[in-house]
């Protein structure tokens, strides 16, 4: 545990001539097609910030040594989407596609070379509490750690119905055009509110000490199938097979229960594999 205040995020004031990139890279952001990443940058920052709160101060005291301070948890847990472009490698390592008719995850079918988040949270955790291995190795697999946790957590990353974990079922939603897999990453979350430090401990207040001790349990595997489970009994059977749908207002209210207890069992779920990798 640490003070709240070592919390806080520290970003450094960019100099002003960026000011014209930013506001071309802004635009470019804005009428780009919205990119498949997994809960948004907000859903990480809700999960890293759980987990920042769960910490044993040998933990943390880790952590901070090798990203740099304990704010770092929260500041890089979106980093493993913003390099993909540059790494291509790791693209496939943000999801698993088992397929939706199946009852559970099957490595070989699943994972092939190792190339899913499943199979990657397993190496991330090996490396980042290996002593023998370079600083610089370790706080990269910490990063891939701290980011793949939550993206197995939303549940359109651990499930396929020939339609790339609902990235290819259009969607209508209140005037806006998007998709499945969209509004599980990033309008459900949006709708919890803006602040995602607010968002975190509010979720964290909602969870009991069984909750905790039962979701303190299991490997990447059994989550992914939890996962795999609600989008084959919540979010599919409605979607019945169609490429195109409206979806009522309702419906992100509907799904915000099953979003605040996924964002809440990432979030305790990676403190517990901080907490016994960092040792
Ligand atoms: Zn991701």
């Amino acid at each position: 545990m640490f003070a709240n205040g070592l919390l806080s995020l520290n970003f450094r004031p960019l100099p002003k001539s960026y000011g014209g990139v930013l506001r071309f890279a802004l635009a470019f952001i804005l009428f780009a097609p919205a990119p498949a990443f997994a809960w948004g940058a907000q859903g990480h920052e809700i999960v890293a910030t759980i987990a920042a709160h769960q910490l044993t101060s040998r933990a943390t005291a880790q952590m901070a040594r090798l990203l740099g301070s304990p704010a770092m948890l929260i500041h890089d847990s979106n980093w493993a989407d913003e390099i993909r472009d540059q790494r291509r490698e790791t693209g496939r390592w943000h999801y698993v596609d088992i397929p939706l008719h199946v009852p559970a995850y099957v490595a070989a079918r699943d994972c092939p070379n190792a190339d899913c988040v499943v199979a990657q949270i397993g190496r991330a955790r090996l490396v980042a509490g290996d002593s023998r291995r370079p600083a610089a190795a370790r706080a990269e697999a910490l990063r891939f750690l701290i980011h793949l946790v939550a993206d197995l957590h939303q549940p359109l990353h651990a499930a396929d119905n020939g339609d790339r974990g609902g990235n290819e079922v259009r969607i209508a939603l209140q005037s806006r055009r998007t998709n499945m897999h969209q509004v599980w990453d990033t309008r459900m979350v949006e709708a919890l509110g803006p602040q995602a430090s607010r968002i975190a401990a509010d979720i964290e207040r909602g969870v009991s000490p069984a909750q905790l001790k039962s979701w303190q349990a299991g490997t990447p595997i059994s989550w992914a199938n939890e996962s795999h489970d609600i989008a084959r009994a919540r979010i599919y059977p409605m979607v019945g097979g169609r490429r195109t749908l409206r979806l009522s207002p309702g419906y992100v209210r509907d799904g915000l229960p099953v979003t605040r207890m996924q964002l809440a069992k990432a979030g305790m779920r990676l403190a517990w594999l901080l907490n016994t990798t960092l040792r």
